[in-house]
């Protein structure tokens, strides 16, 4: 009996959703470059890039972006190093990677319109599948990430931890979806994530819904335990003779796959190993600098970097064959090829 009543006072709480939500929303949601019209490509693009980055740094990368590649189809023809470049300061380039093939699937066998449809593209999982479906399709489909499971936990008092709530909130929206609004509401809930209902220090008092929340503070969900970063020693070789800095390119298949990239090894070396490492390589004599220490933080892993300039002129074919690097003028490096942050960071370490 008590649970038929919470059951129905839930149904209730979802119910009410778009009636307090898409009236706010018309009133205060924020003039962002994606909003400008709902077409398909745009919405995709958006939502990928705003996977793992926040809307502040996406907005002038994302303007960029359309104007360099405004059509799926200038998208699935981009030479990759183009496309990088475009991504670069955006991080996470597997969903460049993806996007590209997304791209070229579409151009092959056109736009799915169903979040089931979508689901089959790569880097599209259920959220941002959602997310497309109701903005660019109109379609009733929810679009339950991290923001979300916050607003509705503290609005329904769930008291568990977010990843245990995401599958049955997806379930209890789709059937109040308002025909005709369906991406306004899905936006709208994403909105009153980031602008009200905000991680800590929920602006409680211009909340729409603040009437019927059941906790009207910052309480919940209940924080996950996140799992431990991998702490990684790692060696960078910085190669360079004259105007020039050496590059190669990263492994298929670990981090930052096929990305360019300085001779690195996921170790600790000494100065003198790597001169030893030269001398073994037919490029002994080859002056190596002192070791600058950097800390770069991926998302499951943390390299604790030690980065040696290593001065080889006269000695860079020897370097090239040894560890599979080639050359390119400094200037070209920094302005034209895409270097992941996890790099860049050394190119101050070069003279110029
Ligand atoms: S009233 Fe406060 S806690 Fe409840 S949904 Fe609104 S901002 Fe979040």
């Amino acid at each position: 009996m008590e649970q038929d009543r919470e059951g129905e006072a839930r149904g209730a709480l979802f119910r009410a959703l778009p009636t307090l939500l898409l009236p706010w929303y018309d009133q205060n949601k924020r003039d962002l470059p994606w909003r400008e019209n709902t077409d398909p490509y745009r919405v995709l693009v958006s939502e990928l890039m705003l996977q793992q980055t926040r809307v502040e740094a996406a907005r002038e990368h994302y303007v960029r972006f359309l104007r360099a590649l405004p059509t799926v189809e200038a998208l699935a023809a981009c030479p990759e190093d183009a496309l990088f470049k475009l991504w670069e300061g955006l991080g996470y380039y597997s969903r460049a990677r993806n996007l590209q093939r997304a791209a070229r699937l579409i151009c092959e066998n056109g736009f799915p319109q169903t979040a089931e449809g979508l689901k089959r593209l790569p880097g599209v999982g259920e959220y941002t599948a959602g997310a497309v479906a109701s903005i660019a399709f109109g379609a009733p489909a929810p679009a339950v990430d991290g923001n979300v499971v916050r607003v509705l936990s503290r609005y329904l008092g769930d008291a568990l931890p977010a990843a245990q709530l995401r599958k049955a909130y997806a379930a209890a929206l789709a059937p109040v979806y308002p025909a005709g609004r369906c991406g306004d509401f899905t936006q709208s809930l994403m909105e009153l994530g980031a602008t009200v209902c905000t991680p800590s220090s929920p602006l409680c008092l211009a909340c729409p819904l603040l009437s019927l929340c059941r906790t009207k503070s910052d309480a919940l969900p209940l924080p996950a335990r996140k799992p431990e970063r991998r702490h990684t020693e790692v060696t960078m070789l910085l190669f360079f003779a004259g105007e020039n800095v050496a590059l190669c390119r990263r492994p298929a298949g670990g981090v930052l796959a096929g990305m360019y990239a300085f001779y690195t090894e996921e170790r600790a070396l000494s100065a003198q190993a790597v001169e030893e490492a030269l001398a073994r390589a037919g490029a002994g004599g080859a002056k190596v600098g002192q070791g600058t220490a950097h800390r770069h933080v991926f998302s499951h892993i943390e390299w604790e970097i030690t980065a040696y300039p290593v001065d080889c002129t006269g000695r860079e074919a020897a370097v090239c064959a040894a560890f599979g690097v080639a050359f390119y003028p400094l200037g070209k490096v920094k302005a034209e090829l895409s270097l992941p942050s996890a790099y860049r960071w050394a190119l101050r370490l070069f003279k110029e």
